[in-house]
């Protein structure tokens, strides 16, 4: 059985260049897309009683990562006007301060500082990229995009001791706050239906963690969604997609049953382990044409095609 298991991340009409958003006008037309052509459950829903699906009968999940404050401002409205529900992974740490993971954090600060220069001190990270000059913000956001995809390869203990020095030298750009879902929000969405699973305690890259720090990303995230919902997730999305053998291994014995991946395909229901349910992204700024070859496959198969 097809399983077609989405992910959304913002949905706002206020898009920002760190934290891009998906119009509502055009989250609604996805809705209603999925909503005409599947039958929709929440994948905990789908996995745990697989009596609720019936063969030959196609399925869709509709999930949400990070937990933007938008996703029940803008998006639960419209999942609600079509009475469907939806599985929210959330950051214990960002739902605890208020404040996105740090992966939006740090392009944020690269796009609002006034700063044109900055000296890291991390030794995982090339020399030329720890002494920076720059003419301009484009130059600056653009270093940014560089040194993110090298904070995303390094230990997790550097990346953090990175983004203390950034926040350090960009002290000109307060963190934001109230951009994140509160507890009392995760509780109402619950209450209707909806499913809330861990995505990790701060959203760290979980194969850059040493295995104490990977187990206690995993524990504490599920506790404490335990102790604010009354019940402990039994699903987990890997923040960033990133995940190997241990992290699956490692989930599954903190007692996850359910682990979301991205890969831009549809999940078949059987094949391969529950740990490692693919998803496909369907993200924000392209047209309706093009989100909605994504959302039915056309668009990967072309992808596919071309590269062969
Ligand atoms: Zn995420």
């Amino acid at each position: 059985m097809t399983i077609r298991v989405y992910l959304f991340h913002r949905v706002s009409p206020q898009s920002e260049a760190w934290a891009p958003a998906m119009d509502p006008i055009m989250f609604e037309r996805c809705v209603r897309y999925i909503s005409s052509r599947y039958r929709v459950s929440t994948i905990e829903e789908l996995m745990m009683n697989p009596s609720g699906a019936k063969e030959g009968k196609e399925m869709a999940c509709i999930t949400f990562d990070d937990g933007f404050k938008d996703n029940i401002e803008y998006a639960q409205p419209i999942l609600a006007k079509y009475g469907l529900p939806a599985s929210f992974y959330v950051v214990t740490d960002s739902i605890d301060g208020g404040s996105p993971p740090w992966n939006h954090q740090f392009h944020r600060y690269f796009e609002k500082t006034d700063a044109l220069s900055f000296e890291l001190d991390i030794k995982s990270i090339p020399d030329d990229f720890c002494r920076q000059r720059w003419h301009n913000k484009e130059e600056r956001v653009d270093f940014g995009r560089n040194l993110y995809k090298i904070l995303k390869t390094i230990p997790s203990k550097d990346m953090l001791e990175g983004m203390n020095q950034i926040s350090e030298q960009f002290s000109d750009v307060a963190p934001p706050t109230d951009y994140m879902m509160t507890w009392d929000d995760l509780r109402e969405l619950q209450v209707s239906g909806s499913s809330i699973g861990s995505h990790t305690k701060s959203h760290l890259m979980l194969t850059n963690l040493s295995e104490g720090d990977l187990e206690a990303e995993l524990a504490a995230s599920r506790n404490r969604i335990g102790e604010e919902l009354d019940q402990l997730p039994i699903s987990i999305s890997y923040p960033v997609g990133d995940y190997n053998k241990l992290v699956m291994s490692k989930a599954s014995a903190c007692g996850y049953e359910i682990g979301l991946a991205v890969g831009q395909k549809f999940y078949q229901k059987g094949e391969g382990s529950p740990m490692q349910i693919p998803r496909v992204d369907v993200y924000a700024g392209s047209g309706w044409f093009k989100t909605r070859m994504r959302m039915n496959g056309s668009l990967e198969l072309i992808k596919r095609v071309v590269k062969v």
